[in-house]
């Protein structure tokens, strides 16, 4: 079952204004933004978004095009053990739950949906390993279908700093207030400017704010948590 998500925020007309010249300002800055994990085929985003948790996606890089060559197919996670998938994602932090996961997800795929990745939310929910950020990045990558925000660290973070959802939210209630703002065709690309942003310029460390000609561009500085 998907999460039902509460109703959406009330924002204004003014701040979605300012979240329209916010983007406008971010395409501007990073016309190439993409997503930055490498793959060819659905099932490989699946597999490199469920490894990318809580590690890079340039560590992630680094291990998919061995782990792609022995595994081409949903099919041949399948019948391998995670024990199998282990030496291939061994430099990736929780690799040992992680190679599980893949394993099963892979399975049911397999089982349940006739070797293809499936391509809404409830089915992409019940997978292992599978929750609503990971869902987004496969539907919105993958499908094309906006389905909600992806929510990682780097979008979590700039929304907070950049006065785009409140300094105690919660990351579901980020994706929200960020659904409020921004239209639903461009949910898929916002998150990959915003993480453009974030690994290119405003890092995770920054104390201060730093006074981005992006942020001074569309007229308020950003909104840094006092730590
Ligand atoms: S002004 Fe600097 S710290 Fe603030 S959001 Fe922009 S890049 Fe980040």
């Amino acid at each position: 079952m998907s999460d039902k998500a509460p109703a959406l925020p009330r924002v204004t007309t003014a701040a979605k204004a300012r979240a329209e010249r916010l983007y406008r300002a971010l395409e501007q800055a990073y016309p190439d933004a993409h997503c930055e994990l490498e793959y060819s085929l659905p099932h490989e985003l699946l597999v490199a978004t469920i490894l990318s948790a809580q590690t890079t996606d340039v560590a992630v890089n680094k291990v998919t095009p061995a782990l792609f060559r022995r595994f081409p197919t949903p099919r041949d996670y399948a019948i391998a053990s995670p024990e199998e998938i282990e030496p291939f994602i061994r430099t990736i932090g929780l690799f040992r739950n992680k190679a599980k996961a893949v394993h099963q997800a892979m399975r049911t795929i397999v089982e349940d949906f006739g070797g293809q990745v499936p391509g809404s939310m409830d089915a992409l929910l019940t997978l292992r390993g599978v929750a609503r950020k990971t869902a987004n990045v496969v539907l919105g990558n993958v499908f094309g279908v906006n389905e909600g925000v992806v929510v990682d660290t780097h979008v979590e973070r700039l929304s907070k700093r950049l006065g785009l959802a409140p300094q105690d939210a919660t990351v579901a209630l980020v994706e929200r207030h960020l659904m409020a703002l921004f239209p639903r065709e461009s949910w898929c690309q916002l998150s990959h400017l915003l993480i453009f942003h974030g690994r290119r310029a405003c890092s995770a460390r920054l104390a201060a704010c730093c006074d981005h000609p992006i942020c001074r561009e569309f007229g308020r500085r950003c909104e840094l948590p006092r730590e």
